[in-house]
């Protein structure tokens, strides 16, 4: 929880900082085609909308609707509301089935599905396993305490009923934890609000979460930075950059919440098979058209490691950069031509 708080903290300062910068955009008055931009915190993470068009109203009118739909889903999706549909089901686990939203159905629909896909590396009943850990305060859980709550993890627990609009978890202390898809998915969400309200190009990001639409005022794609999972400090703080056509990119990585015990890395991605931080990978990087996809399998790829992680994207047909836990790339066919690197590799 203190984690969760002190991260807030640090969030709102920096959305803070971005709103000044947002209006102060917004009130720029604009010749033709602009690109208008504002931030603000929103599901415990920094959500930067950008859109290009020619009315500084058209823009702020897109742009809080698109914040709207993101504030919506934070209420359905929030792990730590008590009010939240997710907490709610997470309650009734073992108890009885609770009604949700479409929102909250298509999420777990999407979830279920990603986990069939990676073999069940992607897992979001991962909550038992997760809540035990904590990462600012450094805090490893005893091995016997992790293997007991093994099998409360498996999406294959999870009973979702479409026609009652229900979601049921079979075992009494499984916990849901949205953590690797909601942000992707809400990304996508705000995406399609703007589209709705006419505006043809920009972006949408949630947190680490990216997803453009459109082209840049000047005719080109909107290029996205990926990180350097191990930067020096010389320079090297982006490992590469990737064009993005009507597309979402999202990375996980080994770096985001950590720490470090005894000279081994502790991290918030964790293997649903043994409830530890998977070890085969720094970072997972996705490139493909939906944001809910680019984020779960993010997370999943993590897990399966460089060599599973790359045939399953290949068959997928996502793009996909990892830096594996050697700092080797490893990069789809697909990637080729589309992805420039900024530093040697
Ligand atoms: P971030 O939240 O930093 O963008 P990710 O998208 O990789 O990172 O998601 C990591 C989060 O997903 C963790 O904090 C946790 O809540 C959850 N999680 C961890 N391991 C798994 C897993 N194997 N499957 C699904 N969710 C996971
Ligand atoms: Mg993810």
């Amino acid at each position: 929880m203190a984690s969760i708080a002190q991260r807030r903290i640090s969030s709102c300062l920096l959305g803070i900082l971005f709103c000044l910068m947002g209006i102060s955009l917004l009130s720029c008055s604009p010749p033709k085609e602009t690109i208008y931009r504002k931030s603000m915190v929103l599901m415990d993470t920094l959500v930067t909308i950008t859109v290009v068009t020619d009315s500084a109203e058209k823009a702020e009118k897109a742009i809080e609707r698109a914040f709207g739909e993101v504030s919506k889903l934070d209420t359905l999706l929030n792990f730590f509301s008590e009010k939240s549909e997710l907490s709610m089901v997470n309650r009734n686990a073992g108890l009885s089935a609770v009604r949700v939203s479409p929102e909250t159905m298509e999420v777990l629909e999407k979830a279920i599905e990603t986990s069939e896909k990676t073999g069940g590396a992607f897992d979001v009943t991962i909550g038992p396993e997760i809540s035990q850990w904590n990462f600012p305060l450094k805090i490893k859980p005893e091995d016997e305490s992790i293997k007991k709550r093994l099998g409360l993890v498996n999406y294959k627990l999870i009973q979702l009923d479409k026609g009652r609009s229900t979601v049921y978890l079979k075992k009494k202390g499984m916990l849901l934890d949205l953590g690797g898809i909601a942000k992707g998915y809400a990304a996508d969400k705000a995406v399609e609000e703007l589209r709705k309200n006419g505006i043809r190009s920009g972006i949408a990001a949630v947190g680490g979460e990216v997803k453009t639409f459109g082209r840049k005022p000047d005719g080109t794609a909107w290029k996205v930075g990926i990180k350097n999972p191990r930067p020096t400090g010389e320079n090297d703080e982006i490992l590469a950059m990737v064009e993005l056509n009507d597309a979402a990119i999202s990375t996980s990585g080994d770096y985001e919440r950590y720490f470090i015990l005894q000279g081994k890395r502790f991290h918030h991605i964790l293997d649903p098979k043994t409830g530890f931080p998977a070890q085969g990978c720094q970072s997972v990087s996705i490139i493909a058209k939906d944001g809910v996809y680019t984020d779960a399998f993010a997370t999943g790829v993590f897990v399966l490691g460089p060599e599973k992680g790359i045939a399953l994207l290949e068959r997928m047909g996502f793009g996909g950069l990892i830096v594996d836990k050697n700092g080797t790339i490893h990069t789809t066919a697909g990637l080729k031509g589309k992805i420039e690197f900024t530093t040697d590799h």
